[in-house]
């Protein structure tokens, strides 16, 4: 049975972008990641994107109700392709908010996987993290460096740190994260959709234990 329909959950540093980019591509998957929308709509200097910024900028959440219908209208389109989610839901409220809009057109949720890794290392994790301008590829300074400096090995577009990496702004999105988006882990496991991955090891070990998961 092939799943069409995926969350990946994760603290900031999981690696839940790189897993899901992965992920993704295995299973011919329409990647949906709400930091890239905002991001995208920020590079487009549209109202959105500057609405956004002034939440992203500080670690904190952009409201609900801009954030559901963004991702909302990207996801029903892809009713027959299937999608995997990153980043979104990131609190109980829209994970309510995505299931009313998946049931009324009966395309549920089919697993979430929650990347599991301790505090420590998601601070090193995220200070070390550099981004594609053009493609947005993740790189890092420590763990999965670009074969040239600075330089996309895909694209060869310009790397950057994001703003919201600096350790005061990465320290707030942590505390973020556990308040409102680590109880989600519960939301899904009580409804049996839940399965957890450690992710402190070798980047290629989890992807054997991700495509083991789907076996
Ligand atoms: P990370 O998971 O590493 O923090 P993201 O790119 O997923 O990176 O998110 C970056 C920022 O974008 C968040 O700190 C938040 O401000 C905003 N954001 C992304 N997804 C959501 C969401 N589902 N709800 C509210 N804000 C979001
Ligand atoms: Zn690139």
């Amino acid at each position: 049975m092939a799943l069409r329909r995926i969350i990946m959950l994760g603290a900031p540093g999981s690696g839940k972008g790189t897993q899901a980019k992965f992920l993704g591509d295995k299973l011919d998957l329409v990647h949906i990641s709400s930091g890239d929308l905002f991001r995208e709509a920020q590079k487009n200097g549209t109202e959105l994107g500057k609405l956004a910024k002034s939440y992203m900028e500080k670690g904190e959440l952009v409201p609900d109700n801009v954030t559901v219908r963004m991702v909302v209208d990207h996801i029903l389109p892809l009713k027959d392709e299937g999608f995997i989610l990153d980043g979104f839901p990131r609190n109980l409220s829209q994970a309510r908010a995505l299931d009313r809009a998946l049931e009324e057109e009966k395309i549920p949720i089919e697993l979430v996987v929650n990347l599991k890794v301790p505090q420590d290392i998601l601070l090193r994790r995220l200070s070390g993290r550099r981004m594609c301008r053009n493609c947005g590829e993740i790189y890092n300074v420590y763990t999965l460096p670009p074969q040239v400096e600075d330089r996309c090995d895909k694209c060869s577009g310009e790397l950057y740190q994001r703003a919201d990496d600096t350790e005061e702004v990465v320290r707030h999105r942590i505390e973020v994260y556990t308040k409102e988006t680590q109880p989600l882990v519960g939301y899904y496991q009580h409804r049996g959709k839940l399965s957890e991955i450690e992710n402190e090891n070798d980047i290629n070990v989890v992807r054997e234990n991700l495509m083991r998961l789907l076996e």
